[in-house]
């Protein structure tokens, strides 16, 4: 471990989780604890900048070092958290940050989802700020990840492209991981099934009527299940039928019946082959019931992602992997997981190479949200590791 990931101190780290635990920031009400980071850094003299699309959802930008002397290196970190729905079934206060008694872990309100692993970044900021960078390092701390990252991420990335801040050559994604390293994620793409039947009157149910509803369910059982497929740095793709409607009265054959597929795609399966392997199930069904008619539209609401991966061999990549193994001794695995996307998907899409590196921790978006607190000291000192390393520091 070099000098500056062993200058990391536990109990830094846990003041800066905790102060950022302690305001209130539900998506949507993110002014206040973006008030508090540019407190924050104007006390330690970091430069740091408000950028909003709206006033009352600002982001933060914290910059140290010199783009001119080598690369940019972003971490991002939102702040935004989902609402504290189910108060009873917290242990303690869902804004007073706790610490277990035994040490090990903080909870809180956005301990796990992220502002624990934002305020790691902070604390990187603030660490690095006298360090001899051969580059620059930024800080993306950002509103509106748990909802569209329209007023976050996605237009800090316009921001970019217009020229207004600093286009960065590596991100680090602090969402949890398990202190594993992510370098891909699955894209997304709905579809929107309509079976089409024939409406009768329920009397007429087994001579004219052809009953959408009983033909969708044998569609619904017929795409759900296990995808046999394995990405290394991702696992599985995943489909699931998550929505279904159909029928107009208690009387009445439904004539139609639409349902909703989201689908998970890794790397190696697009939106085509996707489309392709269920209109394959549904013609199998179509065969041996010609009764079964079908239309399917593709991404219908138009927010397809696509899969999306940094390679193995990126500087970020081997940096980080370098700066894990210097300090816990051991290769990091990749985040093989059920996980969601991230923000990360914004930055890939700009061609920007980007890994996921956070804490592990428990009921993130539920009562009793916590982080491991040793995990966050970890996550610290490899974030070190891994910047100095990228921008030259002896
Ligand atoms: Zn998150």
């Amino acid at each position: 471990m070099n000098s500056w990931a062993e200058r990391v101190e536990r109990d830094g780290v846990v003041a800066i989780a905790s102060d950022l635990i302690a305001v209130p920031s539900p998506s949507g009400e993110e002014r206040a604890v973006m008030e508090f980071v540019a407190g924050w850094c104007a006390e330690r003299g970091l430069a740091h900048q408000f950028v909003a699309k709206d006033p009352a959802r600002p982001n933060v930008v914290v910059s140290v070092g010199d783009g001119d002397a080598g690369p940019t290196i972003v971490m991002n970190g939102h702040l935004d958290t989902v609402p504290v729905s189910d108060a009873a079934a917290w242990r303690t206060g869902p804004y007073e940050p706790t610490l277990s008694d035994d040490g090990t872990k903080l909870y809180g309100r956005g301990a796990s989802d992220m502002k624990s692993s934002t305020g790691v970044m902070l604390y990187t900021m603030n660490l690095l700020k006298d360090a001899p960078l051969r580059g620059r390092l930024q800080a993306h701390v950002v509103s509106d990840e748990e909802l569209s990252g329209n007023f976050g991420t996605i237009f800090l990335m316009d921001e970019i492209a217009a020229g207004r801040l600093p286009r960065p050559d590596y991100c680090l994604i602090g969402e949890k991981s398990d202190l594993k390293v992510r370098n891909a994620e699955r894209g997304i793409v709905g579809f929107e099934v309509t079976v089409l039947g024939r409406a009768s009157h329920t009397a007429a149910a087994r001579v004219s009527g052809i009953n959408a509803i009983a033909k969708a369910a044998r569609a619904v059982l017929a795409l759900e299940g296990d995808i046999d497929r394995f990405h290394p740095a991702i696992g599985k793709p995943v489909i699931s039928v998550n929505t279904i409607r159909g029928g107009v009265a208690h009387n009445v054959v439904p004539g139609e019946c639409v349902f909703t597929i989201d689908r998970r795609i890794i790397p190696g399966e697009t939106t085509e082959s996707a489309h392709a392997e269920i209109r394959a199930t549904l013609d199998a069904l179509a065969t041996e019931d010609p009764d079964f008619r079908y239309e399917i539209a593709v991404d219908p609401t138009g927010d397809a992602i696509p899969a999306n991966i940094t390679p193995e061999d990126s500087p970020l990549v081997q940096a980080i992997q370098a700066g894990a193994r210097s300090v816990t001794g051991e290769d990091p695995p990749y985040f093989v997981a059920w996980a969601g996307a991230t923000d990360g998907r914004f930055y890939r899409r700009a061609g920007i190479d980007t890994v996921g590196y956070g804490p592990g921790g428990e009921h993130a978006h539920g009562a009793n949200e916590a982080v491991n607190v040793a995990d966050l000291v970890t996550q610290a000192r490899v974030y070190a590791e891994t910047i100095t390393r990228l921008l030259g520091v002896a």
